[in-house]
């Protein structure tokens, strides 16, 4: 069991809690909006939608564990670049391939 420092982002092992002598840290990353949460800089793929493809099923904006894609009012979707972490989920689920992963 662990006891999250509020003071910072890290997580202190409960045992070393109480006794400094002992104290380990080890940073943990959660998920966040604004810059501590965008994704675009360690990134290696991106997913990228031909629109000409696209028959608005919208399997892509229910899969993505990051609710990353937006869906307009038409159905059409498009991807917020800022916190895709590029995990190709999305490219999998398309029914008609119209998501590819691209690198970086
Ligand atoms: S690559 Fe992953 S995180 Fe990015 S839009 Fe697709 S499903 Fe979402
Ligand atoms: S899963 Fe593919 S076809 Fe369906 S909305 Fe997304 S990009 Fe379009």
């Amino acid at each position: 069991m662990a006891d999250k420092d509020e003071s910072s982002n890290y997580i202190v092992p409960a045992a070393d809690s109480k006794s400094k002598a002992l104290l380990l840290r080890y940073p943990i990353s959660l998920p966040d909006f604004g810059s501590g949460g965008k994704t675009n800089q360690w990134r290696l793929q991106m997913p990228v939608i031909d629109q000409d493809k696209c028959i608005k099923c919208i399997i892509c904006w229910a899969d993505c564990p990051e609710a990353t894609i937006h869906r307009k009012s038409d159905d059409s979707v498009e991807i917020n670049y800022d916190y895709c972490k590029g995990c190709g989920i999305c490219a999998n689920e398309c029914p008609t391939k119209a998501i590819r992963m691209v690198d970086e």
